[in-house]
Formats: structure tokens, sequence, C-alpha cells
């Protein structure tokens, strides 16, 4: 059986991630790491987008940024300053194609295209099978997505599903200093629902409509709130369709198991997607530089959770208030937005937030349904077992 040093199953974004960090401490330890995919990642699957008050290593592949955000709704209208954060959007490609760079050529990285089949923990060895033939490791980091079974009774689960059009217009339409962060001007009938829209130039923009809610929609509905937005929001009626995207990010506070032994969870398998918002990319970053500083340190990959725990709890609640129906997310958003500064609220979204700040935010919000909600919360978590 064919030892290695590390196994990285997955070699999406935080397992490219996780591969490009590590490498200055393998080139150090002369370690080898396998690292492990369906297929070769080329195309343009995904466009992340995150806010960051500093650079971090994939700079050089940030497509576009943002100084300015604009929130509406049918109640606030805003521009947001949101220094010292930038919004910053990274085509997946990009990020492939110099991933692939810094990992090609590498004696210590051995990259192998196959179905991890299976993965399993034993005598402090990780094993990963891989069409049927099985690899050993020290370690191995898995972001093969996981099925979890669903616990309704006592967890939330909402889907946060949108369909994103690349437009190109006649005419400028789009101001490429100021993009939307949320737009509510838009049908709330589905559930909650706002438009993003990046604009890349003057003439081209990402516009996606996005939605909150138990289910998908049938393919039409995102098709018509696009059309309807772009007529009647941009007054555009002449433009072209470049590029499509399409995806769905489960919003829950169902547990998420982060470490098995010698099997370390990464990205959306490991829980790192933001239950109440859905972003990942940033969660994975920090996630798994936390994880090589601690090599570095003790030649030990092992970490505790980087965010606290009560930010599950809070997350939880606005699931539950938001699946309860008592307030809107367009009156919730908007009241956030209207009474907090951006840099305490994306704070706060990054669980970077102390109590103290916490408890100023939750001042500004609508406290009597919030503390029903995490009363009601709390009520399911009484009645049902935490074990399955
Ligand atoms: C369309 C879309 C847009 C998103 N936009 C944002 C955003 O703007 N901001 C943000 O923060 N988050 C965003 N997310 C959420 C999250 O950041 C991404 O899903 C991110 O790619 C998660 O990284 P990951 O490593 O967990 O999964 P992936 O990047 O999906 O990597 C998992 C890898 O595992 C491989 N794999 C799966 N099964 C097997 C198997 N059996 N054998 C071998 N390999 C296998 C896959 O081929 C894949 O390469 C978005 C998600 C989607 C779907």
């Amino acid at each position: 059986m064919k030892h290695f040093d590390y196994i990285i199953a997955g070699g999406g974004c935080s397992g490219r991630s996780l591969a490009v960090r590590m490498l200055p401490y393998l080139k150090a330890t002369n370690k080898q790491v396998l690292l492990v995919d369906k297929f070769p990642k080329t195309g343009n699957d995904k466009t992340w987008c995150f806010w960051e008050k500093h650079p971090d290593i994939f700079e050089s592949t940030v497509y576009r940024k943002w100084k300015r955000l604009s929130f509406s709704s049918s109640f606030i209208d805003q521009e947001l300053d949101i220094n010292p954060y930038e919004y910053k959007m990274i085509r997946s490609m990009d990020f492939y194609a110099y991933t692939n760079e810094q990992l090609s050529g590498n004696n210590q990285i051995v990259t192998k295209y196959g179905n991890v089949e299976y993965l399993y923990t034993e005598k402090e060895q990780a094993y990963v099978v891989i069409d049927g033939e099985t690899f050993s490791a020290d370690y191995a980091f898995s972001s093969i997505p996981k099925i979890q079974k669903k616990r309704p009774e006592r967890y939330q689960y909402l889907l946060q599903h949108f369909e994103g059009w690349m437009i190109e217009t006649e005419s400028p339409s789009f101001d490429p200093e100021c993009a939307t962060l949320m737009d509510f001007n838009t049908s709330q009938q589905a559930g909650t629902s706002f438009i993003y829209l990046l604009p890349l130039s003057p003439n081209r923009a990402l516009v996606e409509y996005t939605v909150f809610s138990e289910k998908e929609l049938p393919a039409e509905c995102y098709t018509a709130a696009l059309k309807q937005y772009i007529s009647k929001q941009l007054h555009c009626n002449h433009y072209l369709v470049k590029e499509v995207e399409k995806g769905v990010i489960p919003m829950s506070d169902h547990p998420i198991q982060q470490q098995e032994n010698c099997i370390i969870y990464l990205g959306a398998a490991g829980g790192f997607t933001k239950g109440s918002t859905g972003y990942t990319f940033r969660f994975i970053q920090k996630h798994t530089a936390a994880i090589v500083e601690q090599l570095l340190k003790s030649g030990n990959p092992c970490i505790p959770s980087i965010s606290p725990e009560r930010f599950c709890t809070y997350d939880g609640t606005l699931l539950h208030l938001l699946s309860s129906g008592r307030l809107s997310g367009e009156e919730i958003f908007s009241t956030m937005f209207q009474k907090n500064n951006p840099e305490q609220i994306f704070k706060f979204l990054d669980n970077e937030t102390s109590i103290i700040e916490e408890i100023q935010i939750f001042e500004t919000l609508h406290k009597k349904e919030f503390i029903i909600a995490l009363l009601n919360r709390t009520l399911k978590f009484m009645k049902t077992s935490y074990f399955e």
C-alpha cells in the first residue's frame, strides 16, 4: 500500500487552498502530499466573493474589487463605504490556473485523478480508497461532500439558491465602483429574495437572483425575476446574456464533524459554510491557514475550532426566525444595515466580534422577535436528543 505523509481528498477550493499554503512546510520537512480529485480543474464553475481587510495569498487571482457596496429595500436605500474592508471577486478559472501553476512541477505534491470511494481512520492512520486502490497517510484532509441525514425536529434547514447572468448592455448601465450586496426590489413571495449585482464595467455586470427558502424554484422563476429586474430596475432592454451561473448552498445549524481521528474535514464538508449567509471562501482561508500555522509550530495539523460556538447559535436563531416567517429577511437585513456600520457587520458575519460588540448589534435588531426565535430553538433542542 502506498503511503503519503498527507492525503488531500478533493482538489476544489479548500483542498487547493490547503495544498498551496502547505508548500513551504512540505519543502522544509521534505514531506509528500497526494492531492486527489475526480477531474482536473480549469473551468469557470464558480465565482467566489468575500470581504477582506488585508490581501491574502490569493490576491493575484482577484478579478475585481470594490470599496463601495449598495443596499436597497423598501425600508432603506443606502450606499456603504466598507473601508477598511474591500469586497473581492475571484473567478474559479483564475484560482484553478494559479493553484495549478503553484502546485505543478513540485516533488512534494503528487496529483491524481480518480473517484474517492471511501475514507476511514484506524490505528492512528488515515486510509483513502481511490478507484478500488487504498492509500494510507498520517492524516487525510477531505472536502468530499458528506451526506448528512437531516433532523428537522432539531435543526433548521434552508437553501440559498441562485441564478446569475453575466450581461452586456448596449449603453453604459452600471457604476463599476459600487457593487450591489442586496437589492430587495424583487418579489418576496418565494422567500427572502434579493438581487446581487457585481458591475465589471459600465456595460458588463453579473446580475444574480438569490432566494433563501426551503426548496429551489422552477427554472422559469429565476428567468422571470432576472428579466423583470433588468428591465424595470436597471432600465435595460437591450442586452446579451454572456454566461449563466447557478448554485445551491445549504444554510443550516446542523453541526458538522470537523475531525475524526486522522481525518480532518475541509470546506463545505467540514461545516465552513456560514449557516446564515452561505459565505464560505474566507472561512476556508482562515481554516487552512490555521492548519498550516499549527503544522509549522508542532508538526501536527489538529486545531481547535476557528469560530466560537456562540456564532452557531446566532446563525441558528436567524435561520429559525427566517423560517418562522414572523419577520421578513428584508426587514431583518434592512435594520441591520441601517443601524450598524458595515465594518461591524462584516466583523460580526466573520465570527470575529467580541460579546460586547455582539450585544451592541443585537440592541439594534428586532429584540422581541429574535428572543422568541432563540427560545423556540432552545425548546426544540430540549425536546430532542443531541444523538440520532
Ligand atoms: C455556484 C456557487 C457559487 C458560490 N459562491 C460563493 C461566494 O461568492 N462566496 C463564498 O464565500 N462562497 C461561495 N460558494 C460556497 C463555497 O465557497 C464553494 O462551494 C466552495 O467551492 C467550497 O469549497 P470546497 O472545497 O468545500 O468544495 P469544492 O470547491 O466543491 O471542492 C470539492 C472537490 O471535491 C471533488 N470531489 C467531489 N467528490 C469527489 C469524489 N468522490 N472523488 C474525488 N473528488 C471528488 C470535486 O470535484 C471538487 O473539486 C459558492 C458555491 C457555489 C456552488
